[in-house]
Order: structure tokens, then C-alpha cells, then sequence
């Protein structure tokens, strides 16, 4: 008999708005044992997979969902692992809806299978249980690889590297681990117990990991080729962009980068148990529409802030934050002033920021992203009161590896230039990829474009020998 088709999805149970805007704890609790095998008993089990083809990293998902159905859960958990090294920080924040979900077939009628849940579920039991299974390791090549920062794209190449015998370096420039997942992302939404877990991990693969050296400053690029066979810089894009309008010196004013990192890794939150101070706003203005703005204004939220704004110059619909977040926002109470601009943050005689004077926009014709232009509406400006302005409208590589390193090719925005099938740069024994190539994006885009890098850095490394 044909299997009966469930299009609803099981939700997922979460802190309640009033509850959770009182503290930092993960939002999201995770499924039930009960909850997963019901989720997961929707998949059809599909012949030719869409969802593995969604899939940057291309985890077999209908097998490790059949495997939840079976309640062969270590099994499941083994088989992300083959294709992903950090399973409990990708079911918590990847955009599924736009990759392995969207294109699942469930999704024609109802509600695709949540593949991220489960995902997150099987990592959460596994870590649970105690029991963490490491994949079996290559014989030592003698081949030595230096990467270059401990965000998504290096610990990726570091494991990928280290599974297939080569001895691997990690140099971070901050004195953690994770890249974004560490200081970016807040407790909230992704425990840092978490990342902790999955860097060690990868540690337990046998990678060194050196931590408060920067490279280019510490030790110049070349140097360390001197001392390895090759190296992969997986950098991030860390620089800030600001909106570079009068009153941005002013006290209170913050790049979300400075705002998230005072409360996440630095935990800011917990002052004077931590020794790095934190101002407590009362109203805020986060401006952009992304993960980082929902970041950065719930936070503020947990901060103790009476009123906090998302600031955005486009409309509801081109909001580029994953839905959602945006969803969890609307329920904390975070309030959204839609096609609005900032003009200039005004400030008291002491240098404090009192005030943000906006614009109002209406959308005009698509521009090159697609996207229909913001256009300000002539005499529509207002002032917006706020103690508080985070600026979350986007962030560029860091400059100081490219001006470091002779013959390193940049693009325009300051990315490294990359080869996208082998992640190769314009020097020898060099490879990049994720954030510091593409410019701000996602982890798991960073993921598979380390995949890509470490795959081609192999056979390098195995024709050398
Ligand atoms: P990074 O994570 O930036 O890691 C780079 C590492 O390199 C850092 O640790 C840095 O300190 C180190 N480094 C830099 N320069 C040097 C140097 N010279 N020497 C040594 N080390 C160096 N993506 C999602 O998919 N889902 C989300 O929900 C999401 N939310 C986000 C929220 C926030 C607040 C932010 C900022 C980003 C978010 N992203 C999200 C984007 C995602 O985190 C990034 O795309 C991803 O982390 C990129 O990985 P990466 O390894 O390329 O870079
Ligand atoms: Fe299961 Fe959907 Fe993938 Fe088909 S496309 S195998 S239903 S998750």
C-alpha cells in the first residue's frame, strides 16, 4: 500500500516571547525522540533526492532521516559526519528554507520534512549520549597545512584535511575558536557549549589549534609557507561597513561586529562577572535586515532595552534574514520601520547619540540585485529618539592578509580571489575560501567551498609526495 502523505510538519518547541526576552538561553529547544521520528517518518524516502542536491555539503538526508524513523541514531549521526563536521551548529543556523528544504518534493503541496531539526536533533543525541563516534583517519602523509582562522571554512578544511592523514595547524587571530558561530552569533540562537563541543571535535582529529595569532602580523602569509606544504585562508570578512553619515563618531553608536563581540565572546552580558562593560540601552535603532540586524536587536532586547527598532530601507518581503528569525523578532516585540533611511545620528553636548533622523523610501525599479530600489521621499524626514544605534548593513574581508602577502589577487570588495571548483588563489600552495572570498554569506556556504579547497589541496599534496 502506498504510504498516506503528511504535509504538516511537527513544530518545533520553543521559550515562550515573555519568558525568553528575560534571558540568553537557547530560544529553540530541540525535538523529542518522539517528535523526531514523527518528523522524520514524512520523508518519502525519495530515489533521485532533491534535497541532497540543495544540499551545499551534500549530507545523504534521506539516510540519515531513515535512520531517526529506525531509531538507529548513532548510525544517523555517522552518516551527516561523512559530509558535515559540525552537524549541531548547521541544524540551529543554516537557511535550510532556501537550500535542501525549498527543493524538497514535500514542499510542492505542504511543508517540506524539517531536515534541520533532525539534523540537530541527532547531533543533540549523540552528544547526549556521550558517545562521540570519530570517522577513521588516513595513514600520516607527512604533509603539513597551515589554515588560517577557526570559523566554518577552517575547522571544515581542518577536519577534511586531518581525516585524510595530513598533519594540520590552525592559527586564529582571537583567543577562541569558531569564527562568526563564537563571537557573532548570540547564545540565544546558537549555545556556545555547542561550538565548543564541535571545535573539539575536530581537535580530537588531531589538529592543532594556536589561538591569539594573527596572521600577517604575527607571521606574514609567506612565512608560513616556508614552513608548510600549503595553507588555506578561511579569514571571514570581519571589517565592518558603516553608513558613513554625519554623527557616526558619536557615543553609542556601534557596528553590530563591536556589539555582538562585547556580548558573545567577550560576554559582556554577564558584567562584572566579566570584566568587559556593556551599556545597557534603553531604545535602540538596529539598522539593516539581516541575520545580523535580528541578532543584534534581540540581544538588545535581553540587554534590558524598553524599545528596539529594525531600521530597513526595503519593504517586509526583501528582508534578507532568514524568516524564521525575523519571526522570533516580531514575537519578542522588536519593531520593524520599514523603507526607512538613516540620515544622521544626532547627539547631546556631552558626545551621547539622542536622536536618528530618517527618511522615508518608497520602492522604485528592480536594481541589479533583482531587488526594487529604495527612492527617498522628498520632506518625509522624522527623528527617531534612541540611546543606541547598531549598524548591521554588512561587512568586507579584512585588508591585512592581501596587503601582507605579494601577488595575492583581490577583487574589488576585497576579497581574495579564488578559483570556485578548487578554491585555488593566485598563488602557489595558497587556497581561500568562505567569507574572505565571497564576502559575508552563510556557514555552510563556507563549509562547502572549504570541502571544495581541502578535496583539491589533497590531491596536491598527494601528487607532491
Ligand atoms: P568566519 O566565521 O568569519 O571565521 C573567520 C575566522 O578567521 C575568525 O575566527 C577570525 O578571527 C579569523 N581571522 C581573521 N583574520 C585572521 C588572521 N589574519 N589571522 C588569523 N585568524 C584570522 N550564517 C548562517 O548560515 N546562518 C545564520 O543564522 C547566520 N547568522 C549570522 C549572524 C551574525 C551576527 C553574523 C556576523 C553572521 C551570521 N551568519 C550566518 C554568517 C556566517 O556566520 C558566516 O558566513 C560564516 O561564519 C563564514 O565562515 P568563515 O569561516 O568564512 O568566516
Ligand atoms: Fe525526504 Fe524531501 Fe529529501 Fe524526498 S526531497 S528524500 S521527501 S527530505
Amino acid at each position: 500500500m502506498a504510504k498516506k502523505i503528511d504535509y504538516k510538519r511537527r513544530p518545533m518547541p520553543k521559550q515562550a516571547p515573555f519568558e525568553r526576552v528575560k534571558n540568553f538561553d537557547e530560544v529553540a529547544l530541540g525535538y523529542t525522540e518522539e517528535l523526531a521520528r514523527q518528523e522524520a517518518s514524512r520523508c518519502l524516502g525519495c530515489k533521485k533526492p532533491l534535497c541532497v542536491e540543495g544540499c551545499p555539503v551534500g549530507i545523504d538526508i534521506p539516510g540519515f532521516v531513515e535512520c531517526i524513523v529506525e531509531c538507529r541514531f548513532a548510525a544517523g549521526i555517522k552518516r551527516i559526519k561523512e559530509a558535515n563536521a559540525l552537524p549541531a551548529v548547521c541544524g540551529r543556523v543554516c537557511p535550510q528554507e532556501d537550500q535542501c528544504e525549498k527543493v524538497c518534493v514535500l514542499s510542492k503541496k505542504g511543508d517540506p520534512v524539517s531536515i534541520g531539526r533532525l539534523e540537530r536533533f541527532l547531533a543533540d543525541w549523540e552528544a547526549a549520549s556521550g558517545h562521540v563516534e570519530a570517522p577513521t583517519k588516513a595513514p600520516p602523509t607527512g604533509k603539513r597545512v597551515a589554515v588560517v582562522g577557526a570559523g566554518p571554512a577552517g575547522i571544515t578544511v581542518a577536519s577534511d584535511l586531518a581525516l585524510l592523514g595530513h598533519d594540520v595547524l590552525i592559527y586564529e587571530a582571537l583567543h577562541e575558536a569558531g569564527g562568526v558561530l563564537t563571537y557573532g552569533i548570540p547564545e540565544f540562537r546558537l549555545p556556545k557549549a555547542i561550538v565548543n563541543r564541535e571545535v573539539e571535535y575536530v581537535r580530537g582529529l588531531g589538529v592543532e589549534l594556536r589561538t591569539d595569532y594573527i596572521v600577517g602580523k604575527t607571521k606574514t602569509l609567506d612565512k608560513l609557507l616556508e614552513e608548510f606544504d600549503a595553507v588555506f585562508v578561511g579569514a571571514g570578512a570581519g571589517l565592518p561597513w558603516f553608513l558613513d553619515i554625519p554623527g557616526e563618531s558619536l557615543n553609542g553608536v556601534y557596528s553590530a561586529n563591536e556589539y555582538l563581540t562585547r556580548c558573545n565572546l567577550m560576554k559582556g552580558f554577564r558584567f562584572p562577572e566579566y570584566d568587559t562593560p556593556m551599556k545597557r540601552p534603553s531604545r535602540v535603532a538596529v539598522v539593516g535586515g539581516g541575520n545580523v540586524a535580528m541578532d543584534a536587536a534581540r540581544t538588545s532586547l535581553r540587554l534590558g532595552a524598553d524599545e528596539v527598532h529594525i531600521v530597513y530601507r526595503r519593504s517586509r518581503i526583501e528582508l534578507p534574514a532568514r524568516l524564521e528569525e525575523v519571526e522570533n523578532a516580531e514575537e519578542e516585540g522588536v519593531i520593524f520601520d520599514f523603507l526607512t533611511l538613516p540620515v544622521r545620528y544626532i547627539g547631546d553636548e556631552h558626545g551621547w547619540l539622542k536622536e536618528m533622523e530618517c527618511l522615508k523610501m518608497e520602492l522604485g525599479e528592480p536594481d541589479d540585485s533583482g531587488r526594487r530600489r529604495p527612492v527617498p521621499i522628498e520632506g518625509s524626514e522624522f527623528r527617531l529618539r534612541i540611546d543606541a544605534a547598531v549598524c548591521a548593513i554588512g561587512n568586507s574581508p579584512n585588508p591585512l592578509i592581501p596587503i601582507t602577502t605579494p601577488g595575492l589577487e583581490v577583487g574589488r570588495s576585497g576579497n581574495i580571489v579564488a578559483d570556485e571548483e578548487t578554491g585555488r588563489t593566485s598563488r602557489a600552495a595558497v587556497w581561500a575560501g568562505g567569507d574572505v572570498v565571497t564576502g559575508a554569506a552563510t556557514v555552510i556556504s563556507a563549509m562547502g567551498a572549504a570541502r571544495i579547497a581541502a578535496r583539491d589541496m589533497h590531491a596536491h599534496l598527494s601528487k607532491k609526495s
